[in-house]
């Protein structure tokens, strides 16, 4: 999602429409509040949302999320509308046919017919139901699908081996489309390991995805063009345990990790994943960080001062995602730097990112200092 926040429309709350159309409701918090618990539900085809901004602006694209709640209730038809005197509405975007492929699910589209307008209108319908559901609506003032109109998606063999197992059946109340839903996070990977669809990137043709019995969470094998991913029943079965919410969370989080697997580039001139520590941190590492930064690791609670960047996995992982916060495109150079140094390493990846002065020793005691800061103010405040 933080690809998603840059120019997003802000919107004031103004208390209460009065005289006009009776079902119509300022921006509900709910809908706004990047928190896919929580979601609105209104009668289709009859209540309709209205958004004010500061001044006249353009909304270029938007993205809408389905909830929790039953497929049924999503957004199936839609049209939006601006305004500058909420008398007369024009029709900016309109929707049919549209089906979400899973619960918690973004669906993002560039508007129409784009105009400068203060007020927007959005009303929805469900396909067949008096009740619709949302759980959050975001407007931008750019074309946030700009850069990715071209990204080749792969083609997804999904395959269900142990059907009858309780955790089989919790994906499939979760996930409605399994390939749209592969498809879907293989864009969002790319969109955090390269900057547009035009970069040079493996070639994956296809990804096979598997639902299966077995103890463990998740792997991938294969290279490209062809990778298999495996996902298991009972780690379903532990994730769903909390809630529809967690199963989510955990499902997106997992498929994040195992997809960079499938895009990411391999360091040169140290061995292999399995002969090489350097580069088996360098694989685990950056896929951690990315299922970081596309916000499927709760950091605040697991992100403690110590270890070592050889560590792999979460450890290196919070550390490379950390480093964003010295350079936005952080992850995407360290990136480029595995793809490029003829003898990778570390040291060689962040001199070449942050500059001859900035290695691994120095960069990641950096780290550790920030860690401590924050720790010592998480327990002043509790
Ligand atoms: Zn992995």
């Amino acid at each position: 999602m933080s690809v998603m926040n840059k120019n997003l429309l802000l919107f004031f709350a103004v208390l209460m429409i009065s005289g006009c159309a009776q079902h119509v409701e300022m921006a509900p918090p709910e809908l706004m509040d990047d928190d896919l618990e929580t979601f609105i539900s209104r009668a289709s085809g009859r209540d309709k949302i209205l958004f004010q901004s500061d001044d006249q602006s353009a909304v270029l694209s938007y993205s809408l999320f389905s909830s929790g709640e039953l497929p049924k209730f999503d957004p199936y038809s839609w049209i939006l509308k601006g305004s500058n005197n909420r008398k007369n509405w024009v029709v900016v975007d309109n929707r049919s046919d549209q089906v979400f492929c899973s619960r918690f699910q973004e669906k993002c589209f560039v508007v129409q017919k784009p105009g400068d307008y203060k007020y927007y209108l959005l009303e929805i319908k469900a396909q067949e139901n008096d009740t619709f559901t949302v759980a959050d609506f975001t407007m931008f003032t750019e074309n946030v699908l700009e850069e990715w109109n071209r990204f080749n998606y792969p083609e997804v063999a999904f395959e269900v081996l142990d059907p009858q197992t309780k955790g089989a059946g919790l994906y499939e109340q979760l996930v409605q489309d399994a390939d749209a839903y592969i498809k879907y996070h293989a864009l969002k990977v790319a969109e955090i390991l390269f900057h547009s669809a035009k970069d040079s990137m493996n070639k994956v043709e296809q990804i096979r995805y598997q639902i299966k019995d077995y103890e463990g969470i998740s792997a991938k094998s294969g290279q490209p063009p062809v990778v298999s991913i495996v996902y298991s029943t009972r780690h379903i079965e532990n994730s769903a345990l909390e809630s529809m919410f967690k199963l989510d969370y955990e499902t997106r989080g997992v498929l994040f990790h195992e997809l960079v697997h499938a895009y990411q580039f391999e360091p040169k001139g140290i061995g292999t994943y399995s002969t090489n520590r350097e580069f088996w941190a360098c694989i685990e590492g950056l896929a951690d960080a990315v299922r970081t930064e596309a916000g499927f690791f709760n950091v605040e609670d697991s992100r403690h001062p110590g270890g070592h960047w050889l560590d792999g996995y979460r450890t290196t992982g919070f550390f490379l995602q950390w480093l964003t916060t010295k350079d936005p495109d952080a992850i995407r150079k360290f990136h480029l730097t595995v793809r490029d140094l003829p003898v990778w390493s570390f040291d060689g990846a962040m001199k070449q990112v942050f500059g001859p002065d900035s290695g691994i020793e120095t960069l990641w005691s950096e780290y550790q200092e920030y860690l401590t800061l924050e720790q010592a103010k998480h327990k002043t405040i509790l």
